[in-house]
Protein backbone atom coordinates (compact mmCIF):
# COMPACT_ATOMS: atom_id res chain seq x y z
CA UNK A 1 0.00 0.00 0.00
CA UNK A 2 1.33 3.65 -1.08
CA UNK A 3 1.79 5.72 2.24
CA UNK A 4 1.10 9.34 2.00
CA UNK A 5 1.07 12.31 4.21
CA UNK A 6 -0.94 15.67 3.97
CA UNK A 7 1.53 18.80 3.01
CA UNK A 8 0.98 21.69 3.87
CA UNK A 9 4.01 23.47 2.24
CA UNK A 10 7.62 22.97 1.12
CA UNK A 11 10.15 25.05 1.61
CA UNK A 12 13.28 24.33 -0.78
CA UNK A 13 15.94 26.52 0.78
CA UNK A 14 15.42 27.53 4.52
CA UNK A 15 18.02 28.10 6.57
CA UNK A 16 16.11 28.50 9.93
CA UNK A 17 14.88 25.23 9.74
CA UNK A 18 17.94 23.75 11.11
CA UNK A 19 21.70 23.79 10.39
CA UNK A 20 23.14 24.91 7.30
CA UNK A 21 20.56 25.34 3.96
CA UNK A 22 18.09 22.73 4.07
CA UNK A 23 14.71 21.76 2.57
CA UNK A 24 12.23 21.81 5.00
CA UNK A 25 8.52 20.05 4.86
CA UNK A 26 5.82 20.84 6.45
CA UNK A 27 2.84 18.35 7.35
CA UNK A 28 -0.88 19.11 8.38
CA UNK A 29 -2.39 18.14 11.76
CA UNK A 30 -1.25 18.98 15.08
CA UNK A 31 -2.88 17.07 18.25
CA UNK A 32 -1.53 20.69 20.10
CA UNK A 33 -3.35 24.20 20.51
CA UNK A 34 -1.01 25.91 21.76
CA UNK A 35 -2.20 29.23 22.51
CA UNK A 36 0.99 31.25 20.50
CA UNK A 37 0.63 28.83 17.54
CA UNK A 38 1.94 30.83 14.55
CA UNK A 39 0.93 28.65 11.80
CA UNK A 40 -2.60 27.32 13.48
CA UNK A 41 -4.03 26.87 9.85
CA UNK A 42 -1.55 23.62 10.29
CA UNK A 43 -3.38 22.01 13.64
CA UNK A 44 -6.55 20.14 12.44
CA UNK A 45 -7.65 18.72 9.46
CA UNK A 46 -9.90 20.35 6.82
CA UNK A 47 -13.31 19.34 8.00
CA UNK A 48 -14.24 20.40 4.46
CA UNK A 49 -17.15 22.53 5.01
CA UNK A 50 -16.65 24.67 2.59
CA UNK A 51 -16.24 28.54 4.12
CA UNK A 52 -12.92 29.32 2.44
CA UNK A 53 -14.46 27.90 -1.28
CA UNK A 54 -17.36 30.98 -1.02
CA UNK A 55 -14.59 33.57 -0.10
CA UNK A 56 -11.74 32.78 -2.97
CA UNK A 57 -11.36 35.28 -4.80
CA UNK A 58 -10.07 33.93 -7.90
CA UNK A 59 -11.87 30.65 -7.66
CA UNK A 60 -9.55 27.97 -7.15
CA UNK A 61 -10.90 26.64 -4.57
CA UNK A 62 -14.28 23.96 -5.18
CA UNK A 63 -16.03 21.35 -3.48
CA UNK A 64 -15.49 17.73 -5.74
CA UNK A 65 -18.29 14.83 -4.13
CA UNK A 66 -18.30 16.75 -0.98
CA UNK A 67 -14.04 17.43 -0.27
CA UNK A 68 -12.44 20.77 -0.93
CA UNK A 69 -10.44 20.43 -3.85
CA UNK A 70 -7.92 23.52 -4.06
CA UNK A 71 -6.20 24.15 -7.81
CA UNK A 72 -2.41 25.49 -7.15
CA UNK A 73 -2.17 27.04 -10.91
CA UNK A 74 -4.30 29.60 -10.42
CA UNK A 75 -3.68 30.12 -6.54
CA UNK A 76 -2.68 33.95 -6.14
CA UNK A 77 -1.46 32.87 -2.55
CA UNK A 78 -4.11 35.58 -0.93
CA UNK A 79 -4.56 33.18 2.18
CA UNK A 80 -8.15 34.71 2.18
CA UNK A 81 -8.47 30.82 2.58
CA UNK A 82 -6.97 30.99 5.59
CA UNK A 83 -8.36 33.83 7.03
CA UNK A 84 -11.95 32.08 6.65
CA UNK A 85 -11.27 28.89 8.33
CA UNK A 86 -12.38 28.41 11.61
CA UNK A 87 -11.23 25.49 12.16
CA UNK A 88 -7.45 25.92 12.22
CA UNK A 89 -6.74 24.56 8.91
CA UNK A 90 -5.94 25.23 5.24
CA UNK A 91 -7.92 23.99 2.31
CA UNK A 92 -4.09 24.06 0.24
CA UNK A 93 -3.12 20.66 1.54
CA UNK A 94 -1.44 18.25 -0.98
CA UNK A 95 -1.25 14.30 -0.01
CA UNK A 96 1.95 13.31 -1.44
CA UNK A 97 3.74 10.06 -1.56
CA UNK A 98 7.03 9.25 -0.50
CA UNK A 99 7.83 9.06 -3.97
CA UNK A 100 6.76 12.03 -4.48
CA UNK A 101 8.14 14.20 -1.82
CA UNK A 102 11.55 12.67 -3.05
CA UNK A 103 11.10 13.81 -6.46
CA UNK A 104 10.82 17.46 -5.01
CA UNK A 105 13.96 16.80 -2.67
CA UNK A 106 15.83 15.43 -5.74
CA UNK A 107 15.41 18.74 -7.51
CA UNK A 108 17.46 20.70 -5.40
CA UNK A 109 19.37 18.15 -3.55
CA UNK A 110 22.74 19.69 -4.97
CA UNK A 111 22.32 22.85 -3.29
CA UNK A 112 21.06 21.53 0.39
CA UNK A 113 22.26 19.70 3.35
CA UNK A 114 19.64 17.94 4.24
CA UNK A 115 16.01 18.10 4.90
CA UNK A 116 13.86 18.93 8.13
CA UNK A 117 10.31 17.37 8.94
CA UNK A 118 7.65 19.92 10.58
CA UNK A 119 4.24 20.90 10.90
CA UNK A 120 2.14 20.95 12.47
CA UNK A 121 3.63 17.72 13.83
CA UNK A 122 5.57 15.69 12.25
CA UNK A 123 5.78 12.26 13.92
CA UNK A 124 1.78 11.74 13.62
CA UNK A 125 3.07 10.67 10.02
CA UNK A 126 5.45 8.02 11.57
CA UNK A 127 5.26 5.02 9.05
CA UNK A 128 5.62 7.88 6.55
CA UNK A 129 9.17 8.47 7.89
CA UNK A 130 9.98 5.64 8.26
CA UNK A 131 9.63 4.83 4.78
CA UNK A 132 11.09 8.40 3.45
CA UNK A 133 14.29 8.63 5.96
CA UNK A 134 16.24 5.60 4.48
CA UNK A 135 16.27 7.18 0.89
CA UNK A 136 17.24 10.47 2.05
CA UNK A 137 20.41 9.39 3.84
CA UNK A 138 20.59 7.46 0.27
CA UNK A 139 21.53 10.52 -1.02
CA UNK A 140 23.97 12.16 0.97
CA UNK A 141 21.57 14.28 3.01
CA UNK A 142 21.10 14.81 6.81
CA UNK A 143 17.31 14.23 7.92
CA UNK A 144 15.70 16.03 11.01
CA UNK A 145 12.47 16.25 13.19
CA UNK A 146 11.32 18.98 14.12
CA UNK A 147 8.96 17.89 16.79
CA UNK A 148 6.54 18.95 19.31
CA UNK A 149 7.85 15.81 21.80
CA UNK A 150 4.17 14.22 21.71
CA UNK A 151 5.33 10.72 20.44
CA UNK A 152 6.99 8.55 23.12
CA UNK A 153 10.84 8.26 20.85
CA UNK A 154 11.54 5.40 23.41
CA UNK A 155 8.49 3.36 22.49
CA UNK A 156 8.90 4.03 18.92
CA UNK A 157 12.99 3.55 18.35
CA UNK A 158 12.48 2.91 14.80
CA UNK A 159 11.10 6.72 13.70
CA UNK A 160 14.71 7.05 14.90
CA UNK A 161 17.24 4.92 12.69
CA UNK A 162 17.59 6.81 9.86
CA UNK A 163 17.19 10.21 12.00
CA UNK A 164 20.26 12.55 12.45
CA UNK A 165 18.64 14.55 15.37
CA UNK A 166 15.49 15.95 16.89
CA UNK A 167 14.94 19.64 17.16
CA UNK A 168 12.86 19.47 20.54
CA UNK A 169 10.10 21.85 21.91
CA UNK A 170 9.66 21.89 25.33
CA UNK A 171 7.02 24.78 26.21
CA UNK A 172 6.31 24.16 29.75
CA UNK A 173 8.34 22.71 32.70
CA UNK A 174 5.38 22.91 35.04
CA UNK A 175 2.68 20.80 34.13
CA UNK A 176 -0.37 23.38 35.07
CA UNK A 177 1.36 25.96 32.87
CA UNK A 178 1.80 23.53 30.35
CA UNK A 179 -1.98 22.06 30.33
CA UNK A 180 -2.95 25.94 30.08
CA UNK A 181 -0.24 26.88 27.98
CA UNK A 182 -0.44 23.93 24.57
CA UNK A 183 -3.51 22.29 25.63
CA UNK A 184 -1.31 18.87 26.36
CA UNK A 185 0.06 16.97 28.91
CA UNK A 186 3.76 17.53 28.93
CA UNK A 187 4.66 14.02 31.04
CA UNK A 188 6.23 12.32 27.53
CA UNK A 189 7.61 15.35 26.27
CA UNK A 190 9.61 15.74 29.16
CA UNK A 191 10.59 11.61 29.02
CA UNK A 192 11.99 12.34 25.54
CA UNK A 193 14.58 15.41 26.41
CA UNK A 194 16.23 13.12 28.70
CA UNK A 195 15.73 9.48 26.24
CA UNK A 196 16.59 11.31 23.22
CA UNK A 197 19.69 13.37 25.24
CA UNK A 198 20.97 9.42 26.10
CA UNK A 199 20.53 8.23 22.73
CA UNK A 200 22.83 10.93 20.93
CA UNK A 201 19.72 11.97 19.08
CA UNK A 202 18.61 15.42 20.25
CA UNK A 203 20.42 18.00 18.01
CA UNK A 204 18.99 20.91 19.74
CA UNK A 205 15.92 22.29 22.32
CA UNK A 206 13.47 25.53 21.79
CA UNK A 207 11.79 27.33 24.94
CA UNK A 208 9.72 29.81 24.45
CA UNK A 209 9.86 33.38 27.35
CA UNK A 210 6.99 34.83 27.42
CA UNK A 211 6.72 38.53 28.92
CA UNK A 212 5.81 38.80 32.49
CA UNK A 213 5.74 34.58 33.02
CA UNK A 214 9.21 35.07 35.40
CA UNK A 215 8.50 31.62 37.45
CA UNK A 216 7.24 29.56 34.79
CA UNK A 217 9.99 30.66 32.02
CA UNK A 218 12.58 30.47 34.48
CA UNK A 219 11.44 26.81 35.74
CA UNK A 220 11.26 25.50 32.03
CA UNK A 221 14.88 26.91 31.30
CA UNK A 222 16.47 25.62 34.75
CA UNK A 223 14.83 22.34 34.24
CA UNK A 224 16.06 22.04 30.37
CA UNK A 225 19.77 23.21 31.18
CA UNK A 226 20.05 21.34 34.02
CA UNK A 227 19.50 18.07 31.67
CA UNK A 228 21.01 19.33 28.27
CA UNK A 229 24.29 21.54 29.62
CA UNK A 230 26.69 21.17 27.04
CA UNK A 231 25.58 18.02 24.28
CA UNK A 232 22.91 19.97 22.83
CA UNK A 233 21.99 23.68 21.24
CA UNK A 234 19.39 25.45 23.76
CA UNK A 235 17.29 28.09 21.01
CA UNK A 236 15.82 30.18 24.11
CA UNK A 237 13.06 32.36 21.58
CA UNK A 238 11.37 35.19 22.51
CA UNK A 239 7.47 35.29 21.73
CA UNK A 240 6.54 37.17 19.15
CA UNK A 241 2.75 38.37 18.55
CA UNK A 242 3.09 38.06 15.07
CA UNK A 243 0.64 35.53 13.23
CA UNK A 244 -0.82 34.33 16.90
CA UNK A 245 -4.37 34.56 16.70
CA UNK A 246 -6.47 37.64 18.13
CA UNK A 247 -8.07 35.74 20.97
CA UNK A 248 -4.73 34.31 22.47
CA UNK A 249 -2.80 37.54 21.65
CA UNK A 250 -4.93 39.20 24.13
CA UNK A 251 -4.30 37.01 26.49
CA UNK A 252 -0.32 36.37 26.13
CA UNK A 253 0.27 39.96 24.68
CA UNK A 254 0.28 41.88 22.27
CA UNK A 255 3.67 42.48 21.88
CA UNK A 256 7.30 40.80 21.49
CA UNK A 257 8.99 40.05 24.41
CA UNK A 258 11.64 42.28 25.38
CA UNK A 259 14.78 41.43 24.30
CA UNK A 260 16.80 42.32 27.41
CA UNK A 261 14.16 40.56 29.60
CA UNK A 262 14.71 37.53 27.47
CA UNK A 263 18.57 37.61 27.40
CA UNK A 264 17.90 36.94 31.47
CA UNK A 265 17.31 33.58 30.78
CA UNK A 266 20.22 32.48 28.41
CA UNK A 267 22.35 33.93 30.86
CA UNK A 268 20.79 31.79 33.43
CA UNK A 269 21.19 28.84 30.65
CA UNK A 270 24.67 29.37 30.44
CA UNK A 271 25.14 29.97 34.21
CA UNK A 272 23.76 25.98 34.78
CA UNK A 273 26.04 24.56 32.02
CA UNK A 274 23.85 24.60 28.64
CA UNK A 275 26.74 26.55 27.31
CA UNK A 276 25.47 26.19 23.57
CA UNK A 277 22.38 28.90 24.41
CA UNK A 278 21.51 31.42 22.30
CA UNK A 279 18.66 34.32 21.63
CA UNK A 280 16.48 34.45 18.53
S1 LIG B 1 -4.70 31.53 -1.04
FE1 LIG B 1 -6.71 30.57 -0.72
S2 LIG B 1 -8.19 32.25 -1.05
FE2 LIG B 1 -6.23 32.94 -1.93
S3 LIG B 1 -6.31 32.34 -4.08
FE3 LIG B 1 -5.32 30.63 -3.02
S4 LIG B 1 -6.96 29.21 -2.50
FE4 LIG B 1 -7.92 31.18 -3.03
S1 LIG C 1 -10.14 24.81 5.11
FE1 LIG C 1 -11.48 25.42 6.79
S2 LIG C 1 -13.04 26.75 5.87
FE2 LIG C 1 -12.06 25.62 4.21
S3 LIG C 1 -13.39 23.85 3.90
FE3 LIG C 1 -11.74 23.22 5.28
S4 LIG C 1 -12.55 23.51 7.34
FE4 LIG C 1 -13.89 24.66 5.93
Amino acid sequence: MTISAPVNRIIPFSNVDGPSNRMAIFFQECMFNCRFCHNPETINMCINCGACVKTCPVKALSIVDGKVVWDKSICVGCDTCIKTCQNNSSPKITWMSVDEVLEEIKKVSPYITGITLSGGECTIRKDFIIKLFPKVKEMGLTALLDSNGSLDFEENKEILEYCDGVMLDVKAYNKEFSDWLIRYPNEVILKNLEYLLKVNKLYEVRTIIFPDRDKDNEETVTYVSNIIKDKCFYKIIRYRQFGVRDEERKVLGDFTTDEEYALKYVKLAKQLGATKAYLI
